[in-house]
């Protein structure tokens, strides 16, 4: 007796919980007692709380493995040997509803009463929800490492043993079976070997402490031959007792793409490079920032020859190249950037420089300005030596200065000429009068037809001088040019040539749209004048004129033209028709002085446009063309 009660203050004492189960008729366990430690468990402060229940009704339903809770505290029981059973695990549910996990371990003692099993509990509910929160984290690691599609390797330095993840085997084509068993001759027969030296470097590096880390990139051979770049990291994670490395783990990431990406620049820089190389100037990045730093950061090897400064020395600070700017072109250089820099607009400037050996050199630089990020500019641009060009730009200059005055004489000469010679003319048809006055009746027909060719060749000679005259005239006396309606100029030739239009019965038709035209009024009416009084002239006889009068043209241009169905020009003349005293007939044939398509030439000429005849041949009609430029001030809205 005492000792049993000995045993139960003991019992009650440890910490260990203990109870005693009963099996009843129904082959279940009923408690029958219970120590402290094991009430605390279940959050119970009176053992009469338990005893008489199953285990079952302080579980719940059903158990982690998903066996109903009734069911397997019967089987258990049922197979219960008579000795320590092999321990299991149980969920019981506290009276505070949480779950509690135990290892159970009964046991069926001999000499005790029949039909009681001694359990013992022993909590792991903590243990299993730090293994629950391990396999969870070691899950979302796992997922982690798939998403960046490393392969791993873990190597043991001492003993040479390799183990590797799928990936890293598939990386190369391989699945992780076909190389197994895996040690580390199994990387070192897939990597280049010029990678693996430099390997053995860097893992030497990381051993003796000198780096934090292994980390190389290198060539592995895949299975169907071809190279592919990994990234190989690692560190030591372990070392022997001897401070030698033992375990080092570490991952493959595959840069095969990054790597030939990085090839292909690398290939066109140098493409770049050499074709920039070969040009007379230099390309150029022109950088600067808004406290007024500026550099070239990037720049051929041109600019020696442009400046005088190599790229170095201009990389990161511009101020060599400001320094041989020509000082009288400096301020229209920073000007012209700073205009640049704001409006954001093209960079163009010609401008001088010292170059230190070659001396005043003058240059011209175009450049497209780029906004970074940080308010700097970039400007990406060429610039080259222009100074020969500009030497033959001047001497052109000179050249056009001197032409265009030498112009002016030779047209002042003309009119001179012209003007001044009428009078000594006019000189010879008066005395030629006189002469035949006073001989009167004594005028034998011999003289009288001399006097007639004097007369008749001073009068030819006096209308040649007139349209000399006229020629020469146009551009200097006509009205100045404006906007003006094209159609005007022609009604207004059309009225001067009213009565010959009458008297031939010719047809005229005006088609197309008129176009506005800046041009000299009264040179635009001479011109059409000029034209539809040829076609009325060269008329094939008996036939009725027709003449057609057509414009059109575009935004740059308006196009005219005169057609009519009268003799027509052969193909060999058409070009000779518009210099000065160039005719086709003589004087008895049709009248005339050979100098209207000349004056109607320089018109047109002087308007930017061209003038050009098409014909069909002798007897096929003639048709005179020609265009303007549409050029001069903005047009007034109509
Ligand atoms: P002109 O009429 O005074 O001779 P132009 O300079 O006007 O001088 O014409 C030069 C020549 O071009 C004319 O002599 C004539 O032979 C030829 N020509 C001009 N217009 C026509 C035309 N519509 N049809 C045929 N020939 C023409």
């Amino acid at each position: 007796m005492e000792s049993h009660q000995y045993y139960n203050e003991l019992m009650e004492c440890l910490p260990t919980p203990l109870l005693q189960q009963e099996i009843d008729s129904q082959g279940d366990a009923r408690f029958v007692s219970a120590n402290r430690a094991a009430l605390e468990l279940l959050g119970m402060t009176d053992a009469r709380q338990l005893i008489g229940k199953r285990p079952q009704d302080i579980s719940p339903a059903c158990q982690p493995d998903g066996e109903c809770s009734q069911g397997k505290s019967r089987r258990l029981l049922a197979e219960l040997p008579t000795t320590l059973t092999t321990p299991f695990e149980w969920v019981h549910s506290r009276t505070d509803g949480k779950a509690v996990i135990v290892k159970v371990s009964l046991l069926v003692l001999d000499s005790h009463e029949e039909g009681r099993v001694v359990v013992t509990w022993h909590d792991i509910t903590e243990y299993k929800h730090t293994l629950q929160a391990l396999s969870e984290q070691r899950e979302a690691l796992e997922n982690i490492l798939w998403g960046t599609g490393a392969g791993t390797w873990e190597w043991n330095v001492q003993t040479g043993e390799t183990r590797f993840n799928e990936r890293w085997a598939e990386m190369v084509g391989y699945s992780l079976a076909s190389l197994e068993p895996t040690t580390i001759d199994t990387w070192m027969a897939l990597a280049h070997p010029d990678d693996l030296k430099q390997s053995e470097r860097a893992l030497t590096e990381h051993f003796s402490g000198e780096k934090p880390s292994y980390d190389l990139e290198a060539r592995m051979r895949h299975r169907d031959g071809h190279w592919i770049w990994v990234q190989d990291r690692g560190k030591v994670v372990s070392r022997t007792p001897e401070g030698e490395p033992l375990w080092v783990v570490g991952t493959h990431s595959d840069i095969t793409e990054r790597k030939e990406a990085e090839f292909i620049a690398s290939e066109l820089t140098e493409r770049l490079k050499k074709l920039a190389a070969l040009l007379p100037g230099t390309l150029y990045q022109y950088h600067q920032w808004p406290d007024g730093r500026s550099a070239f950061p990037y720049s051929s090897a041109g600019i020696k020859h442009i400046y005088g400064a190599s790229s170095e020395d201009v990389k990161t600070d511009a101020s060599p190249i400001f320094e041989v700017i020509h000082p009288e072109d400096f301020s229209l250089v920073v000007g012209s950037i700073e205009a640049s820099e704001h409006k954001l607009t093209t960079w163009r400037q010609r401008f001088r420089v010292n170059h230190p050996q070659r001396g005043l050199r003058w240059l011209e630089g175009t450049a497209t300005p780029e906004r970074l990020d940080d308010e700097s500019t970039i400007w990406h641009g060429y610039i080259h030596d222009i100074s020969d060009v500009k030497q033959a730009e001047d001497a052109l200059d000179v050249y056009r200065d001197s032409l265009e005055r030498s112009n002016k004489e030779l047209e002042h000469f003309a009119y001179a000429a012209s003007h001044d010679l009428r009078q000594p003319l006019r000189m010879v048809t008066s005395y030629s009068q006189l002469l035949e006055r006073h001989l009167g009746a004594d005028l034998d027909e011999h003289t009288d037809t001399m006097l007639h060719f004097m007369k008749d060749g001073a009068k030819r000679m006096d209308q040649m001088l007139v349209s000399l005259l006229e020629y020469s005239r146009v551009g200097r006396k006509g009205q100045p040019m404006n906007w003006m309606d094209s159609r005007e100029a022609l009604e207004e030739a059309l009225r001067f040539l009213q009565p010959d239009i009458e008297e031939t019965g010719a047809k005229l038709s005006i088609e197309g749209q008129w176009p506005k035209i800046y041009a000299s009024p009264d040179e635009m009416t001479r011109l059409f004048q000029n034209l539809v009084g040829n076609a009325l002239k060269y008329r094939k006889a008996d036939n009725t004129i027709e003449i057609c009068l057509e414009a059109g043209g575009d935004a740059q241009k308006s196009r005219f033209s005169v057609r009519d169905n009268g003799i027509g020009i052969a193909p060999e003349h058409t070009d000779r028709l518009f210099k000065v005293f160039q005719r086709l007939h003589t004087r008895e044939q049709y009248e005339g002085a050979g100098v209207g398509l000349a004056i109607c030439r320089k018109i047109v000429e002087r308007h930017g446009g061209t003038i050009w005849v098409e014909s069909g041949g002798n007897g096929r009609g003639s048709s005179f063309n020609f265009t303007l430029a549409l050029r001069g001030p903005q047009e007034p809205s109509s």
